[in-house]
């Protein structure tokens, strides 16, 4: 008798109907996640940039393949007005705002001496203070409806440091001091705020960095997966999209409403050591 191939089990159909802004989703983690919910059966609004015609074939392809909503916003998350029109265009063309996960980033590596100040004011105001300003305008309605998860996508660089990477570490760690905040606030309105702090992940973010680096530390392309990228990770494996997507669909499930405040790693065993 032949083995039978293994299936994944199906997601759990208690999201399907739920509404969820994934900002930064055009590519790597972001889409990662919007597929899990997609999966789902959650509707989701993507936002971030990259090719439009690239982009709306996604949007379709989530739509047919999982009979679901989509839309996309092209809101600049170092804009606070773009956000708040993000958060109005989901209303109109979702109805609510049941999960917000904040994603978007970007990454910069150069010593602190040379660092250049406009990429230390980008990626506050996209790896961190977007969050504020997403967050801020969806509570009010989550608030209303007693339901809401928020789901901040902060690094394993949120509670450890690497060299060449201030801007980067100091947003995340301020991430997670801004989720536990946010958790404390909401507690009481059946609203969960969480982080989860992946280690490595190969996607554009990820592949730019690995000439910067090299530069940066002396040394070659191939030196820098393994012994900077890879090293840092006692698996000596990437972490997948599909699992982090994995992880935010399950925050966003019943049986984590009693996970908040949290920052939870997926980085191969990176912060054990
Ligand atoms: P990515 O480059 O593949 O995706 C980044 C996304 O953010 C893209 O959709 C991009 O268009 C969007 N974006 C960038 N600037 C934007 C802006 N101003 N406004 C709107 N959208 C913008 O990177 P990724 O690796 O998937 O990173 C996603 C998140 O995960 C980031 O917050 C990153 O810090 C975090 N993270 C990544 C890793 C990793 O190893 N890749 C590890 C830990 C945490």
């Amino acid at each position: 008798m032949a083995a039978q191939e293994y299936a994944a089990p199906p997601p759990a159909r208690e999201l399907a109907g739920k509404t969820a802004i994934v900002t930064g989703s055009t590519s790597g983690i972001g889409l990662g996640i919007a597929r899990a919910f997609a999966e789902a059966g959650m509707h989701v609004m993507l936002n971030g940039f990259g090719d439009k015609a690239e982009i709306e074939r996604t949007r379709m392809e989530l739509e047919e393949r999982f009979h679901i909503k989509t839309a996309y916003s092209a809101a600049d998350m170092s804009r606070p007005a773009d956000i708040v029109g993000m958060v109005e265009d989901a209303h109109r063309l979702l109805g609510k705002v049941d999960v917000l996960v904040n994603n978007a980033g970007i990454q910069h590596v150069e010593a602190i001496e040379t660092f250049p100040i406009p990429k230390w004011d980008a990626i506050i105001a996209i790896n961190l203070s977007s969050a504020f300003h997403a967050t801020r305008a969806v509570v009010p309605e989550m608030k209303a409806r007693k339901w809401g998860r928020i789901i901040n996508i902060a690094s394993a660089h949120g509670l450890v440091a690497s060299p060449f990477k201030s801007a980067y570490v100091a947003a995340k760690h301020g991430l997670l001091g801004l989720t536990k905040t946010v958790a404390l606030e909401t507690a009481e309105h059946g609203i969960t705020a969480n982080a989860i702090c992946p280690g490595y992940v190969l996607t554009p973010l990820v592949e730019k960095q690995i000439p910067e680096t090299a530069k940066a530390r002396g040394l070659t392309e191939e030196q820098v997966v393994k012994d900077v990228l890879l090293h840092a990770q006692p698996t000596r494996q990437f972490v997948t999209t599909g699992q982090v997507g994995a992880l935010a669909l399950f925050l966003c499930t019943d049986a984590a409403a009693s996970m908040t405040g949290t920052a939870l790693p997926i980085e191969g065993g990176w912060t054990a050591q």
